[in-house]
């Protein structure tokens, strides 16, 4: 990453439909080409990209997880080629880490996976992922929005391993894709931030779909606040500026 680059192009990465319409319609973005199933939505230039994992030819439902998320940001950085790269969506919350309900968070300090469990020499680490994010803290302050560690699996519910895992993790949020996008943004070199809303508490004892069904709307519109918020601040200032700006 060079620190002096300006962010001039800006690709969003977002897994359902819903959590998009709002940042779409704000930002009069219109339906460009994109290789199926992901839909790619841009303005004049391609300045502002959102891009959709797209439905499943099967069942109809949003393509949610990490392998519709690998590719969708692959076609994204391929045909777009933005400064850098956004995962917005929803996510569940620990309580015990401080997460309500409708809480947006930007990611911090790294982004890892809870569900893929590889007991062999340096598998483990390879599974967990690791991926680095730039230091989100002067961003956080600016927009408002807690940070947190992200936990990324490919299931809606958890079993006790993977609770384990996101606890020695210390994980705030548990998603279903931010780990996937940060693997594609780290091989072709693109500066990652994930931002998430809080749709279920993950230790709260409700089921997750029941939870998550009821505060959709609710994240889905706090989420779209604060990622144009995002989008905003940090259109035309350089990476430096994002990062550390009193440097
Ligand atoms: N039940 C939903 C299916 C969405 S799957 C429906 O009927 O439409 C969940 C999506 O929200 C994924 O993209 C994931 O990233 C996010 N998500 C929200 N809460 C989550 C949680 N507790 N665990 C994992 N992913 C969660």
């Amino acid at each position: 990453m060079d620190l002096n680059n300006k962010i001039e192009k800006i690709g969003i990465v977002f897994a359902m439909k819903g959590e998009a319409l709002a940042t779409i319609h704000h930002f009069n973005l219109e339906r460009i080409n994109g290789n199926y199933p992901v839909e790619l939505y841009g303005n004049a230039e391609n300045k502002i990209v959102v891009s959709l994992n797209g439905t499943c030819s099967f069942t109809g439902v949003d393509n949610v997880g990490t392998q519709a998320a690998t590719l969708n940001t692959y076609v994204l950085i391929n045909e777009v080629n933005p400064d850098i790269v956004i995962n917005a969506g929803t996510a569940g919350g620990f309580a015990h880490s401080g997460a309500k309900i409708g809480d947006v968070y930007i990611g911090t300090n790294r982004v890892v996976y809870h569900d893929r469990r590889i007991p062999l020499p340096k598998f483990d680490e390879y599974g967990i992922g690791n991926y680095g994010l730039i230091n989100t803290d002067y961003l956080a302050k600016q927009i408002g929005i807690k940070q947190g560690i992200i936990s990324t699996g490919n299931s809606l519910d958890y079993v006790d391993r993977d609770l384990q895992l996101m606890k020695m993790s210390n994980a705030s949020l548990k998603d279903m894709e931010a780990a996937s996008v940060a693997w594609v943004c780290q091989l072709l070199n693109k500066t990652f931030i994930p931002i998430k809303s809080v749709t279920d508490m993950v230790d709260g004892g409700i089921p997750t779909e029941v939870e998550f069904k009821a505060n959709f709307n609710l994240a889905t519109k706090n989420l779209n606040l604060k990622l144009i918020q995002l989008i905003d601040f940090i259109y035309q200032k350089t990476m430096e500026e994002i990062v550390s700006p009193e440097k």
